[in-house]
């Protein structure tokens, strides 16, 4: 890498992403100094012990403070409230980004609170693991995986292109996209399979005719995957929900229309309608692992032995 592309950069909440982008900050050497701040003491403390950002500040406006990049990466409905905090202390000319896994609400709840000599540029990069807090970050997350970027209308064009050069160093494929489309897609390849995922482990766990330590024992069979998800952050993926309403309840809607057409099929034995099914989504499958978006290995490439 050739030298920063922001000379100093301010990562406001400090979880898996943030940890993340600050190795891989590092890693690229991109920027001059990257403060940090969170909201708990404890949080804090840890950066400080780990050596996460160069200079962890006890409040969020002195770490954003002279910042040319602003990145918040705290639970989606907090954004609006930590903008609000931190907008009188903004640089004139910096750029405030986020790493949200909604965009339009973010958008509505933070833009109201921004000075009009900074430039707003949410983003999400499409990367996370079940992990959450400082000490679950690491260099590689975002490598060979997209960042969308969403710019608010009429965000110059300028702004828009660092931020983008500044993901690419981190390791990721970068996209435009506009806030509802972003919602859409997300409500598809993230957001609703979540929820799937939350209400099979909760179903299994709701089953008494099938023990606890059935389930644990024979998860290889496709359950394992699932727990692994719905280990995700309860308060990230309620704010999630709650803030991608319209899209994931649409969404939703298709689902159970679906689930309904397989349920009949299963139940009057039409074999023909679910092997089509079938073997329509196995080719979604290997178009995933075509785009480089993941393994074909079996058992997803996970190492002998490791559970
Ligand atoms: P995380 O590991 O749980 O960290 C969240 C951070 O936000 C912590 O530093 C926490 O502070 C702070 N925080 C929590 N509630 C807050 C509040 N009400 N006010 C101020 N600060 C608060 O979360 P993460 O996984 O990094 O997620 C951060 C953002 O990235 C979210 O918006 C999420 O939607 C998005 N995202 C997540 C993933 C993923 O897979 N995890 C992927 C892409 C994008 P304390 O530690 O002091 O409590």
């Amino acid at each position: 890498m050739s030298g920063p592309i922001y000379d100093r950069v301010a990562l406001i909440g400090l979880g898996l992403i943030a940890s993340s982008m600050f190795w891989a900050i590092k890693r690229a050497g991109v920027a001059g100094e990257v403060t940090g701040y969170a909201r708990s003491q404890a949080t804090r403390d840890t950066a400080r012990r780990i050596g996460l950002c160069d200079r962890v500040c006890d409040n969020a406006a002195e770490a954003v403070e002279g910042a040319d990049l602003v990145v918040l990466c705290v639970p989606v409905g907090a954004m609006g409230q930590v903008a609000a905090e931190i907008a009188p202390a903004l640089k004139p000319g910096a750029t405030l980004s986020d790493v949200g896994s909604v965009k339009g609400a973010v958008i509505a709840a933070v833009q109201p609170h921004l000075p009009e000599d900074v430039y707003f540029v949410p983003a999400h990069p499409l990367a996370g693991t079940e992990h959450s807090g400082p000490e679950s970050g690491f260099a590689e997350l975002f490598d060979n995986r997209w960042c969308l970027v969403v710019p608010v209308n009429g965000t110059e064009e300028a702004p828009v292109a660092q931020l983008r050069t500044f993901w690419e160093a981190l390791g990721a494929h970068v996209e435009i996209m506009d806030p509802d489309h972003h919602d859409l897609v997300l409500a598809v390849t993230s957001h609703t399979p979540h929820l799937i995922a939350y209400t099979m482990v909760g179903v299994a766990d709701d089953l008494r005719r099938v023990t606890d330590s059935e389930v644990i024992k024979y998860s290889a069979a496709g359950f394992r995957d699932f727990t692994r998800i719905a280990a995700s952050d309860p308060t990230m993926w309620r704010d999630v929900f709650l803030s991608n309403k319209d899209a994931t309840l649409e969404i939703l809607g298709r689902f159970t229309e679906e689930l309904f057409a397989l349920q009949r099929a299963i139940r009057t034995g039409d074999g023909a309608h679910l092997h089509d099914y079938f073997t329509r989504t196995r080719a979604i499958r290997r178009g995933i692992i075509e785009a480089g978006q993941d393994t074909d290995a079996p058992d997803f490439g996970r190492a002998k032995g490791r559970k």
